[in-house]
């Protein structure tokens, strides 16, 4: 009777565990972490151009399932007289389906690593709250590219996951995290598109950005055993499963 009664008390016990362990995971993750579904996501670049370029076959497929994507680009880009890169950059956040598009405000080709650039990166951390920030990767030729992702990498400082993707310019990058964007190479390209002016540019190498853009995902795809994808250099990413 005594062992009936432990056992009973016992298999009580197991479901109350089970109970309040399954409502810590449901349905935000509490202080257990972000779950992969309803994510914010914030892609920042230095210029015009860049997130498309680096990481848009991601943020259609986040888009597409649901995730909140917002973004934040640096520079106008106006270094390019005559052409409205604003505009430009906005149709490709329209396209992408964004939730709101923040300037930083900063000029072109002039991008200071230092408070004034940490401080605009915070403003925008604290207005979108994201799960995941994108950004370009330190290693580059482009000096904006660099002062970005240095200020970057202390404004985040909190941040969970925060991913660097390849742009034009990249240095020495090499990936150990992939997304498959078999199904959004098309739609990346038609939304880098947007950017007429630096998509119809004579390029010296002679291969342009659709061509480029195209090789980086088959090749990416290769290393991600898929067709194509989008390679990332994490800062730092937390696995919530
Ligand atoms: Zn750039």
């Amino acid at each position: 009777m005594t062992d009936r009664l432990t056992f009973a008390t016992l298999g009580v016990n197991l479901m109350l565990i089970r109970a309040f362990w399954s409502m810590r995971q449901c349905p935000n993750g509490g202080n257990v972490g972000v779950p992969w579904r309803d994510m914010r996501i914030l892609a920042m670049g230095a210029h015009p151009d860049d997130i498309e370029y680096g990481c848009g076959g991601t943020l259609l497929r986040a888009v597409d399932h649901g995730h909140d994507v917002f973004l934040m680009v640096l520079t106008d880009g106006g270094i390019n007289v005559g052409i409205d890169r604003q505009t430009e950059q906005q149709n490709a956040a329209d396209f992408l389906g964004a939730k709101e598009l923040i300037w930083g405000g900063f000029p072109d080709t002039a991008l200071t690593a230092g408070r004034e650039l940490i401080d605009t990166i915070e403003q925008a951390l604290k207005q979108t709250s994201p799960d995941l920030v994108l950004v370009n990767s330190p290693e580059d030729a482009h000096q904006d590219h660099r002062a970005l992702a240095s200020c970057a990498t202390t404004a985040c400082r909190y941040i969970k996951s925060v991913l660097f993707y390849h742009d034009y310019t990249s240095l020495s990058f090499a990936p150990d995290t992939f997304v498959d964007i078999q199904s959004y190479l098309e739609a990346k390209k038609q939304m880098l598109s947007c950017h007429a002016s630096q998509v119809n540019k004579d390029y010296p190498t002679g291969l342009d950005l659709l061509e480029s853009v195209t090789a980086l995902a088959a090749y990416y795809g290769f290393m991600g055993k898929t067709k194509y994808a989008e390679g990332f250099r994490p800062l730092r990413h937390l696995l919530n499963l």
